[in-house]
């Protein structure tokens, strides 16, 4: 199948004047970067701060052009001025900051602001509004204003904004970081029930644990890939996630030291829900129950 993303060769460099000298200064944030994303998939792209991949994140969407190399989103490119629009609803944005992203003072009418850009008739909207709404569990709380909600629910209607926009991709800019764990942990499970409802994921993140729950890792430093792999690849090479100044997934080290005191758990065992359901199936634990 063809991809839905392709990105060949890109650079992204941001420029900027001092306004006394006139003086420019040019940052390559990103670094001839190529690849593809394949429709239905579920990736994740870690790497520490400033390695470029919130820029990387806003080229695959059109909202910043490349200053060289192309990004193509279901064939279109980005570049090209008649199909911005097509490009910005087929691929979504969800931003780390849940505050930023709200604009109305009623959480649906929020959802209701990208349908109502691209020009979709009323009683269509409604039908969005209310099903994107579902499906994040917020469609009860409809007529609250952001001000009621947590982070977690802000960013549950930040995705569901993204959603009513029906879009064949979603980029989750580190969706988590501003949130608690219990909001944390919800966000990441409507994540992946999109992801499996069919909606193509690219999921930025800093914790190991949420990568870990991805089909495919790409790791960024200073610019480039540095890595692109399952998370079973990467995480079972210590070397290289040492090199990329990343931490292990908790349920690795965790497996890791349990496999070293002579207890056998599989080697493929990269997530916390993973090893859990291991460990439960085993006779001892069966034994206690
Ligand atoms: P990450 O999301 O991995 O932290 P970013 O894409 O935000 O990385 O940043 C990559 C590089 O680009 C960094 O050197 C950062 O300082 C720089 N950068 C990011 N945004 C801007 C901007 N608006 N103007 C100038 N430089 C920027
Ligand atoms: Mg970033």
């Amino acid at each position: 199948m063809k991809p839905i993303i392709q990105v060949k060769d890109l650079i992204f460099e941001y420029t900027r004047t001092d306004a006394e000298t006139g003086e420019k200064t040019v940052n390559r944030a990103v670094d001839n970067v190529t690849f593809d994303i394949a429709k239905g998939s579920f990736v994740a792209v870690i790497g520490q701060n400033g390695s470029g991949k919130s820029t990387l994140a806003k080229c695959l969407n059109g909202l910043l052009l490349p200053t060289s190399g192309e990004v193509h989103v279901s064939g279109m490119r980005t570049s090209d001025d008649e199909h911005i629009w097509d490009v910005r609803s087929k691929v979504g944005m969800v931003f780390q900051n849940p505050d930023n992203q709200i604009v109305s003072s009623i959480i649906e009418d929020d959802v209701a602001f990208g349908p109502e850009n691209l020009g979709i008739e009323p009683a269509e909207i409604r039908r969005r509004v209310d099903e994107a709404l579902r499906e994040v569990g917020m469609y009860d709380q409809r007529k609250k204003g952001p001000h009621q909600l947590s982070g977690g629910q802000k960013q549950r209607i930040a995705i569901a904004g993204a959603i009513a926009m029906r879009p064949e991709c979603i980029v989750f800019d580190e969706p988590t970081a501003m949130l608690d764990p219990k909001g944390r942990n919800m966000v990441l499970y409507i994540i992946k029930k999109l992801n499996r409802e069919g909606i193509t994921t690219i999921l930025i993140t800093h914790f190991m644990e949420e990568a870990a729950q991805a089909e495919r890792i790409i790791v960024m430093q200073q610019g480039r890939i540095f890595s692109d792999s399952t998370p079973h690849e990467l995480f079972s090479d210590r070397e290289r996630i040492r090199a990329a100044g990343l931490e292990l997934p908790p349920a690795v080290d965790l497996r890791e030291r349990v496999t070293a005191l002579g207890c056998e758990i599989p080697a493929d065992i990269v997530t916390a829900d993973d090893l859990i359901d291991f460990i439960t199936k085993q006779p001892a634990a069966a034994a206690a129950e």
